[in-house]
């Protein structure tokens, strides 16, 4: 069969035989060629030493550490970032990894000099296939790739494994998960990645193999010994992948999230009221699977935006409350997220957006002023995704529709309110007026008064000219400063509360 390799590969592996070495395709990237997804990396194994390959490829990077060396390539990989200027095949010597005292790093690295030995370090046998170029046919036109005939190395029955879709450890299952607890994490992320969504096949789907799956539970707890963002990586892949919630409830049920994130089990069980048929477990999954956004910070906080819920409920059965469950789910948020070291813009806008998932927004009943103080408390910037957490709660919570309408009007409102002033920037004034004006000096009293004048705006518009805002600064500048900033808190905070109120009675009754 013909598969389709980038031309810089083929240039690897045919410089590579030129100059009388092995030279294969390797792991990952054979694994997708078969399985038709496009490959994330590509790596080439050989028989030729570090310094033989840089020798052939004089423009590489190379970190003596595992003798790989990365050869610099003119850019052909689909998904490489715009600001790349090339991008990096690995190829590396066969090898195998000894040691592993700290269960994550090999103690030794050692050469060796046969195929199927570099075979066997390797995690799945899925991922234990090589292949090397028999024959291409370049392609007539500018395409960047070319159709190759290819031999596969199979070792391991990787291919018999991949028809009967099965994620299988290369060898001794608990071995090879005490010598590296990662792989612990990388076979649920396959799971998840590789499993097809069940609407859609009748036939077999990916799974763990049964003795692989029992020394992933063995092994739960070795996840203590790899760094947190190594786990951190292969979760996100797990919540991006199209298995979501498949790969979270995995990850529970073979004891590995409460290693990673034992909040969320406080949801296990935990009922609801009236209008909720599913625990608050079994939504939060849900809400993730139903997500519509690819983004990392989205789905994490529809994973999360119940969180708080165990916490904060009170009463039992149909009538019980969770008070306060998206403020204190915020803060659990912000301490998990952070815990496993996400960037702190990804925290931060996970956070807010549990913080506000429960926005109350009714066609008619909400105004365009409350509209306005959801963009200032949320940012414009973040309305949709915030939506999109909104429609994952919906959809999550398994009631027959997601409202659309509802949520197609609010994007109509914000569209209409967002013309309207949100930063004091928007105010017909500014701080020069003011001095001019009223005559004075520059200090911290003009922000404050422009601080004030933007709160009132927000609630009535029409104050907004010029004349309206000077009449009523000179009003204001008899006020003292701390005066000035409680009166902008308090106008805000006021009609917070309100807002707050409402929601919290739509939620008793939701
Ligand atoms: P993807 O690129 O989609 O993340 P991958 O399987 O290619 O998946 P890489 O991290 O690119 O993962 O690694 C390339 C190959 O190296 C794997 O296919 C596997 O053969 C081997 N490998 C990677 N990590 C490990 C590990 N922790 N233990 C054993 N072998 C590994
Ligand atoms: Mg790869």
């Amino acid at each position: 069969m013909e598969y389709p390799l980038p031309l810089p590969v083929i240039h690897i592996l045919e410089s590579l035989k030129q100059a009388g070495f092995e030279a294969y395709i390797v792991g990952g990237c054979v694994r997708d060629l078969l399985l038709k997804r496009v490959p994330k990396d590509w790596d080439i194994t050989t028989n030729a030493e570090p310094e033989q390959i840089q020798a052939l490829f004089p423009d590489h990077v190379y970190e003596n550490t595992f003798g790989t060396v990365g050869v610099k390539v003119k850019r052909f990989h689909p998904l490489t970032p715009p600001q790349y200027e090339y991008d990096i095949i690995e190829v590396t010597t066969y090898r195998t990894e000894t040691g592993y005292s700290d269960h994550r790093r090999p103690d030794q690295v050692t050469f060796v000099t046969t195929l199927p030995e570099d075979l066997a370090r390797r995690d799945f046998t899925i991922n234990a296939l090589a292949a090397s170029l028999d024959h291409y046919t370049p392609s007539k036109d500018t395409s960047e790739t070319a159709l190759c005939t290819l031999s596969l190395v199979d070792t391991f029955d990787g291919l018999g494994d991949m028809q009967k879709k099965v994620i299988r450890a290369v060898g001794n299952p608990e071995q090879r998960f005490e010598e590296d607890a990662l792989r612990i994490m990388r076979a649920i992320r396959f799971a998840s990645e590789l499993r097809l969504p069940t609407k859609t096949i009748s036939s077999a789907n990916w799974s763990i193999d049964a003795s692989t799956l029992e020394a992933v539970k063995k092994y739960a707890s070795s996840l203590n010994t790899i760094s947190l963002e190594r786990i951190r990586d292969e979760f996100s892949r797990i919540i991006l992948s199209p298995n979501a919630a498949f790969g979270v409830e995995l990850l529970r049920t073979t004891g590995l999230l409460k290693y990673i994130i034992p909040e969320l089990e406080e949801g296990v069980g935990v009922g609801q009221n009236l209008h909720h048929i599913y625990t608050v477990w079994e939504h939060n999954l849900r809400a993730l699977e139903t997500c519509p956004s690819p983004k990392l910070h989205v789905r994490l906080a529809a994973l999360l935006h119940d969180v708080g819920k165990p916490r904060t409920k009170q009463g039992d059965g149909y009538r019980s409350t969770f008070y306060n469950h998206d403020h204190v789910g915020a803060r659990m948020t912000k301490i998990i997220l952070a815990r496993l070291k996400y960037p702190k813009d990804i925290v931060e806008k996970a956070t807010l957006l549990v913080d506000n998932h429960l926005f109350y927004y009714n066609v008619g009943e909400v105004t365009e002023a409350s509209v306005r103080r959801l963009i200032k408390k949320v940012g414009l910037e973040n309305m949709h995704d915030l939506m999109d957490v909104r429609i994952s709660d919906r959809l999550g919570s398994g009631v027959p529709k997601a409202k659309p309408y509802k949520l197609r009007h609010l994007e109509y409102m914000i569209d209409k309110v967002s013309h309207d002033p949100l930063s004091v920037k928007m105010l017909k004034i500014n701080g020069q007026d003011l001095m001019r004006e009223l005559a004075i000096a520059p200090g911290p009293k003009i922000g404050a008064i422009l601080d004030v004048l933007l709160a009132e705006t927000i609630e009535d518009p029409l104050i907004n000219t010029r004349e309206k805002l000077l009449t009523r600064a000179r009003v204001l500048l008899e006020h003292n400063l701390d005066e000035l900033r409680t009166l902008a808190q308090e106008k805000i905070e006021e009609k917070r509360n309100t807002d707050d109120q409402s929601i919290k009675q739509q939620h008793f009754v939701q």
